[in-house]
């Protein structure tokens, strides 16, 4: 009748002496690799899964394990003589449920409802995720805000059963309060079982007669609720802050998921932002370059004076230590702001501003390189606005 079946350790690839911690993590590898959910349509595949799934229901179960040591796959053969104990190997069986529990739940990352998983036990709530819109300066220095959200909670009336006062959920007739169902098709390679949510009572493994009229047998009621959230100094555009348990209430009794805030910092008028560090432009006047003297320039600290270097060129860089974005992690730690100095070319002169431009010019020991009939070679010497003018088209 049934083919040669294979050495369960072997199925696993584990040695005999394998201790739980092994076991398990062996199945977890194949169960990833061959589930069937992972390779839809993959007979091969499935039948591995299932050979998988069967191997460590026996290794994972001391006493199973114990008589499978003693008596091979004939302790599971009812009637072959062998333990006797439990029959055959039965996907239908209960162990298989916990095997999923067990499993499935850090197999798919927890809180997920995939591959039929029995979930009427306690279950984190799912997370919320909200965003808000915080001001350059509010990234920077951090910021308290309020989000206003309506939150679901446990139905008081009903104590989160769904159930009117005086009557209780009963157990699911289609699952029997397991939560799953197993459909059994046929293949070529054999039996095939799949594990499914059950459809009569979505997994709960409960249904309602009558249902509470406070929350209309859902269990919970929802309500709008003024929750606080405090935005780190450091925050950048995109960066969510984590609110625990302020998401989703937890199911038959596990806690409530997160509430994750995402972060939009608006763009400002003059800052720009990279990680922890500032860059901005400050125009200063032809004369400020030349003489030096000190500048105003904006910081998010507020104006801090600059002294300008006598003879200043266009573009000149300047770091303001210190003055930047303090660090998410050490909010003593700040990064610094980079200003450019740009050199403003004047083009609304007065007369009088003109004449004082051209006498500068001549004291200067430049002409003013105007385009003479005594320039016949062209030759043209090079003029303080030119220089200006080069310094800009760089
Ligand atoms: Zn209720
Ligand atoms: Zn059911």
């Amino acid at each position: 009748m049934a083919e040669t079946k294979r050495d369960y350790y072997e199925v696993l690839g584990v040695g005999k002496d394998a201790d739980d911690a092994a076991i398990k993590k062996a199945y977890r590898v194949l169960a990833k690799k061959y589930h069937p959910d992972m390779n839809p349509g993959d007979a091969e595949a499935e039948k591995k899964f299932k050979e998988a799934s069967e191997a460590y229901a026996v290794l994972s179960d001391a006493d199973k394990r114990r008589q499978y040591d003693q008596f091979g796959h004939a302790a599971f053969e009812g009637g072959a003589g062998g333990a006797g104990g439990f029959g055959g190997f039965d996907f239908n069986s209960a162990d298989f449920g916990d095997i999923f529990g067990d499993i499935f739940g850090d197999l798919f990352g927890g809180g997920g409802r995939r591959g039929g998983r029995a979930n009427n036990g306690p279950m984190k709530g799912a997370n919320i995720r909200k965003s808000i819109r915080i001001t350059f300066e509010e990234a920077v220095f951090g910021c308290e805000k309020e989000l206003d959200l309506v939150l679901k909670d446990p139905c008081t009336t009903c104590n989160g059963t769904g159930a009117k006062p005086g009557t209780s959920p009963e157990t699911c007739p289609k699952c029997g309060g397991k939560g799953q169902v197993v459909f059994t098709s046929q293949s070529f390679f054999g039996t095939v079982q799949n594990v499914q949510t059950c459809p009569n009572c979505g997994g709960s493994g409960k249904v309602i007669k009558e249902k509470c009229s406070s929350c209309a047998g859902t269990g919970y009621t929802s309500s709008r609720k003024k929750i606080q959230v405090s935005i780190p100094a450091g925050i950048d555009n995109g960066q969510s802050v984590r609110i625990r348990e302020k998401g989703e209430p937890g199911i038959n009794g596990g806690p409530r998921g997160d509430l994750l805030v995402e972060v939009n910092v608006s763009r400002h008028p003059i800052f720009q932002r990279q990680d922890v560090h500032i860059f901005s432009t400050v125009s200063i006047s032809f004369a400020q370059a030349a003489l030096g003297g000190d500048v105003k320039v904006p910081t998010v600290d507020g104006d801090v004076i600059y002294t300008v270097k006598p003879g200043t060129k266009t573009d000149t860089k300047v770091r303001l230590k210190g003055k930047g974005v303090p660090s998410l992690r050490n909010s003593s730690v700040r990064g610094d702001h980079y200003v450019t100095l740009v050199i403003q070319t004047p083009d609304k002169l007065s007369a009088e501003a003109k004449e004082a431009l051209r006498k500068f010019d001549l004291l200067a020991g430049n002409s003013l390189n105007q385009a003479t009939p005594e320039d016949e070679k062209g030759k043209k010497k090079k003029g303080f606005m030119d220089k200006v003018k080069e310094a800009f088209e760089e």
